[in-house]
């Protein structure tokens, strides 16, 4: 039986996995394994909203293993090292962090991404990236430690705008600009919470752009009127400004004074882990992505696909497509249908990315576009806006748990929202 590996269980790895399961696995062509270096699933666009507390991973995780057993594939919690080309065979350290060994016919490559710090000095040491759920966790602990310290402060003294929380960001992607909308309700449910003194207006939260505008995938109109939104909510977009380092009291742009920031977040751009570079001799891109044939193979080893944000796939347009979920879960599908092919000696479908359009979240509302057929735009506003953002989660959970399933996880997790009502993870819709 031929032997599938699959690393990386997230936007796209995950959504691969259950299909090859269902389709090889439940009739025994192949033996699926699916590796990563965590035991459960969330999906990364709502990163942020771990971080702020409106989303609880407890609630909205989905576990490997009991995936696996349902669909047909196998779980090994590890992290991927490297790749024997000859022996065809995976190395990975295991939770117990030894080296482990593990064979394939076909492997599947679809580690995500990594934050990009463009090698600017201190960012490592001083900045948090919101790379993982891991990371969005220490995020969330992070900000509840510092507003519970500063708790003593605002009941003690009047606050001058100095004494406040300044939190920095610096990328006016759609990552930070998220992030940063979420923060004042994040204090202000905070405050709900018993702590009645603290309040967004103790929060200065900047946003910190090297471009000219926010949120260049976006058209210019729209990146405005979202820019005007986050000011409206006392929110500071600093653009034009260069960072060129960071320390422990703040960010020094290329010109003018230091930002202050007590909690430095970087989110930047990103790039495929670095240990991914030439990996096993592979071709790699200059962000580290192993670069794919249009068949999504790697274009040194016809047994190795790579897809999502570690896969450089090369459009008509000259432009590579993009590391997005959307993006990743289009290779999920071209790669599935060309494993299948590749067992069966069909020739291979060419992967070509479509753009469905971006749309940012701002909390309680949202805006963006959604790209119609023939190139056409429309521009999208409002809970409606917010609605197709969380249809496209309640999508990618209905593909990998079927549609009753998850009408049934989404009731469920209603439910333990408001049941943990004494909790920040109040806001969610
Ligand atoms: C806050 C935020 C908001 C976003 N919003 C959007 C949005 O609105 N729309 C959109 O299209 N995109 C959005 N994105 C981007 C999107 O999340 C990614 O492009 C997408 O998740 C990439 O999918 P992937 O399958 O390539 O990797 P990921 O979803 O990142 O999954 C990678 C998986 O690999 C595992 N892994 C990593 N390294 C190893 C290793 N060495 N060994 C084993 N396992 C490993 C990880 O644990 C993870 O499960 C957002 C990202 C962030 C952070």
């Amino acid at each position: 039986m031929k032997k599938i590996i699959i690393i990386g269980g997230g936007a796209g790895g995950f959504e691969l996995a259950t299909e090859l399961g269902d389709k090889l696995g439940k009739t025994n062509q192949a033996a699926i394994t699916l590796v990563d270096k965590n035991s459960y699933h969330l999906w990364k666009p709502l990163l942020h909203e771990v971080a702020t507390g409106v989303l609880d991973e407890q609630v909205d995780n989905i576990y490997y293993a009991s995936q696996g057993q349902q669909h047909y594939f196998q779980f090994t919690q590890g992290t991927f090292t490297n790749i024997d080309r000859e022996k065809k065979q995976i190395s990975f350290l295991n939770i117990k962090d030894e080296t482990m060994f593990m064979d394939y016919d076909i492997l599947v490559l679809a580690i995500g991404s990594t934050s990009n710090d463009f090698g600017t000095p201190g960012v490592k040491e001083h900045c948090i990236f919101l790379d993982d759920q891991n990371a969005a966790i220490r995020l969330r602990e992070t900000l509840i430690a510092k507003f519970t310290s500063f708790c003593s402060i605002v009941d003690e003294k009047e606050i001058k705008d100095e004494d406040k929380i300044h939190i920095a960001i610096v990328g006016g992607g759609a990552t930070g600009v998220e992030l940063a909308a979420e923060l004042p309700h994040m204090v202000e449910a905070f405050g709900a919470c018993g702590r009645n003194k603290m309040c967004s207006d103790l929060l200065v939260v900047s946003v910190i752009e090297a471009t000219d505008r926010i949120l260049p995938a976006l058209p210019a109109k729209t990146a405005a009127s979202i820019t005007q939104t986050l000011k409206n909510r006392g929110i500071r977009i600093l653009t034009k400004t260069m960072i060129t380092k960071a320390e422990s009291d703040g960010f020094y742009p290329k010109e003018g004074n230091i930002i202050k920031a007590d909690i430095m977040i970087w989110t930047a751009g990103v790039k495929a882990p670095d240990f991914l570079k030439e990996i096993a001799g592979l071709e790699s891109s200059r962000s580290n992505q192993l670069v794919v044939k249009p068949t999504l193979q790697t274009t040194r080893d016809d047994n190795i696909f790579v897809i999502g944000d570690c896969a450089y796939a090369m459009q008509d347009n000259g432009h590579a497509s993009p590391a997005t979920a959307q993006a990743a879960q289009q290779m999920a599908k071209v790669c599935y249908e060309n494993i299948v092919r590749l067992l069966n000696n069909q020739s291979l479908k060419v992967f070509k990315y479509v753009d469905k359009g971006t749309i940012i979240t701002l909390h309680d509302t949202a805006q963006g576009v959604l790209k119609l057929i023939g190139k056409n735009e429309m521009s999208v506003k409002g809970r409606f806006a917010l609605m197709i953002h969380r249809l496209l989660y309640r999508i990618h959970q209905a593909s990998l748990l079927g549609i009753y399933k998850t009408i049934r996880f989404v009731s469920a997790s209603k439910f333990m929202y408001k049941t943990k009502s004494s909790s920040i993870f109040t806001n969610r819709d």
